[in-house]
């Protein structure tokens, strides 16, 4: 499914049960040439009334950390594991980001970021692969079919936590430097810091039947 069938197809989509509690499909925004991918878990409530991603507070914030680095909303792609939003904002489903993974991959797919930034525990392992939590393996750029797959803390936590926003700021801080580099050519790990005296994470094989 190319770009156009993805965006047009979800539009409509009524493949899992969110479609019953969206007002809107928010299917992503940014330029296709874009070399950050941001993905988050799903839209909220401002995403769903208004049909972008990353509105509101956590929004804001996203954009202050992209401007940390230089970078525009309009110059990032943004897009969530779900197109639809969850009741009461609880996380999505397996099935549910199952079912929506095709429109995911197809963005993937057109927009060929170089950076992939995953938003949270659901998006670092959806896109990832490992079953570590986000706050394990944040930070670190993992190479993956061409791109650096890079996990962070969520928006929403650190919305309430100012110690997870200084370490979102310490992580954007990253994509510079990691959008300047080659693609990665191999699956190893790289660029792993410590961060904070965290113990370093268990290396544990990719599952690239995941994508
Ligand atoms: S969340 Fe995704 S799969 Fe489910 S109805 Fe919305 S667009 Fe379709």
């Amino acid at each position: 499914m190319d770009f156009a069938e993805a965006q047009k197809e979800a539009l409509g989509c009524r493949k899992c049960g969110l479609c019953n509690t969206r007002t809107r499909v928010v299917f992503g925004d940014g330029p296709l040439n874009a070399g950050v991918f941001v993905v988050g878990e799903a839209p909220g409530f401002n995403e769903d009334r208004d049909g972008k991603p990353f509105g509101g507070a956590s929004g804001m914030l996203l954009d202050r950390l992209l401007l940390s680095v230089g970078l525009s909303r309009e110059e990032a792609y943004l897009t969530t594991l779900v197109k639809c939003k969850t009741p009461e904002g609880r996380s999505p489903k397996p099935a549910e980001i199952n079912a929506c993974r095709p429109y995911l991959l197809a963005q993937l797919d057109a927009i060929d970021p170089k950076v992939v930034v995953a938003m949270g525990d659901l998006a670092s392992r959806a896109l990832t692969g490992r079953k570590e939590s986000a706050s394990r393996i944040r930070g670190r750029a993992i190479p993956l079919d061409g791109r650096y797959v890079f996990p962070t803390l969520s928006l929403q936590r650190a919305l309430y936590t100012p110690a997870d926003r200084a370490l979102l700021v310490s992580d954007f801080s990253r994509l510079p430097e990691l959008l300047a580099a080659e693609r990665p050519t191999t699956y190893e790990t790289l660029n792993v810091p410590r961060v904070g005296g965290l113990a370093e994470a268990e290396r544990e094989p990719l599952q690239p039947g995941l994508w």
